[in-house]
């Protein structure tokens, strides 16, 4: 890092300080004009954004606007119209004093200050502008730091943050681990986190230093239970859309399926011949791309360890960064695919017998960011999130579950802490102060 970017990150830190303790950001129709003039200048780049996406991680253009360019829009409209609702004080009941005191009780939101914002690679849009716009809806100030492994989305990332905010409200500044460890030294008043479970830990310590608050949206291996008693060619297709969408490079994505033995078979059948229809001529090229050769590298490595388990897929590209959509069968929790996220379009499959063995061997793992369960009894399903625990569960679906603005998205334990999404992010991003007053 030159010296020159040092001192322009601990100026513009400066800048934001004072300029949240001008109280500006305290009014709400401040907070309304800045963010519809970021909704005009975000939208009027999502020619530039699809491009990008494209060339870091061939997302077809449906699918970009899907889910990084609507997912924003519209939970951006949610919080527009909501917000005036939401900022409004909450009075409550008053404990009887024992001097017969009158009593008023209310609880009010308000912004932290100076918010740091760090955005993974994966879906590097929506990732980064979905908390901004909790944080700014909230009435912070933010300071946001693109992954670099998505450079040409992060340049335009940029260029929307510059063409919407002054410096001293919105700065984006790009940069990798030596960046991000100077901002990490600053006194940040929180700091929203999305990336992998290890480097969550330095980010946790570095706050730990300064008693930052923070929300950490980490990652895992989420299981995928598929019991007997299931709808196949539902589970195939869902299954399908949660695993090969972006190149499986979703947080959510469910890891690893874990079926029960005596429809093994058929579900395997299914899942080729659903494969096989959906990509006539494979799938290498159709799902997008993996970040770097590097990843590829190490996805591929999961192939070589146990390679006659790979019954399906397989090929691969390193110039193109394409994968193919691949199937292990016959895994067991040895496999080095089952040592940590796979995060690629790799599907390994389990089996079990008794679902309680199953349940046991999950809940010996660390907390999965989601679980699926996919069983035409919801007694069974039921059953299964009672005695289990995840960021967040689905019933006989994967990975839908994040695009809802009303649902409150997020981890437990090492998949996480928090959670954001409409008016979880508003609260995720504010102080809940109570007040009392004596009259
Ligand atoms: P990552 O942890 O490698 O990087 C995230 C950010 O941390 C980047 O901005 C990067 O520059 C920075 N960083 C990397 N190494 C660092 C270090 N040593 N010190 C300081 N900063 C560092 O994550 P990624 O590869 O971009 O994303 C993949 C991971 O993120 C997966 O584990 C996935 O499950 C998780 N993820 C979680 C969510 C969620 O919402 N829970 C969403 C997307 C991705």
């Amino acid at each position: 890092m030159t010296p020159e970017l040092e001192q322009k990150i601990k100026t513009v830190f400066e800048k934001q300080k004072a300029f949240f303790k001008t109280n500006q950001t305290k009014n709400i129709e401040f907070r309304k004009a800045q963010l519809t003039k970021f909704r005009d200048v975000f939208l009027s780049h999502t020619d530039a954004l699809c491009e990008a996406l494209d060339i870091d991680l061939g997302k077809s253009r449906k699918e970009a606007e899907y889910v990084e360019i609507q997912i924003v829009s519209s939970e951006l409209d949610y919080l527009l119209e909501n917000i005036d609702e939401w900022a409004k004080p909450t009075f409550v009941e008053s404990k009887p004093h024992p001097s017969g005191a009158d009593i008023v009780s209310k609880i009010m939101h308000e912004p932290y200050g100076v918010n740091y914002i760090i955005g993974p690679f994966n879906y590097p849009v929506q990732l980064t502008f979905s908390p901004l716009i909790g944080a700014l809806i909230a009435g912070n100030t933010a300071i946001i730091k693109p992954s670099e492994n998505t450079p040409h989305v992060a340049k335009v990332i940029e260029e929307i943050i510059e063409k919407s905010f002054d410096e001293a409200y919105v700065k984006v500044f790009q940069g990798a681990i030596e960046e991000n460890t100077l901002l990490l030294s600053l006194p940040f008043d929180y700091i929203f986190f999305t990336g992998s479970p290890n480097v969550g830990k330095i980010v946790m310590k570095a706050a730990a230093e300064q008693l930052i608050p923070l929300t950490l949206e980490l990652g895992g291996k989420s299981p995928t239970i598929v019991h007997q008693d299931a709808d196949l060619d539902k589970a195939v297709a869902r299954i399908s859309y949660g695993k090969w969408i972006n190149c499986g490079q979703t947080c959510v994505a469910p890891d690893y399926i874990y079926i029960h033995e005596s429809i093994k078979d058929a579900f395997v059948s299914k899942f080729i011949a659903y494969l096989k229809s959906t990509y006539p001529d494979g799938s290498l090229g159709k799902i997008g791309k993996i970040v770097s050769p590097n990843q590829i590298k190490h996805l591929a490595g999961y192939l070589e360890a146990a390679h006659e388990k790979v019954i399906y897929g397989g090929r691969y590209n390193l110039e193109t960064r394409h994968f193919e959509a691949t199937l292990m069968d016959n895994i067991t929790w040895e496999d080095q695919v089952m040592q940590q996220e796979i995060f690629g379009p790799i599907l390994p499959i389990m089996t079990y017998t008794d679902i309680n063995v199953a349940l046991e061997e999950i809940n010996n793992r660390p907390k999965p960011l989601a679980l699926y369960v996919f069983s035409e009894s919801q007694e069974f399903a039921n059953d299964v999130l009672n005695r289990t625990t995840s960021g967040d569960a689905e019933i006989n679906s994967a990975i839908i579950h994040v695009g809802s603005h009303f649902l409150p998205f997020g981890g437990v334990g090492t998949s996480g802490m928090g959670k954001y999404h409409g008016k979880f992010s508003f609260e995720a991003f504010s102080h809940t102060r109570s007040v009392l007053q004596v009259k």
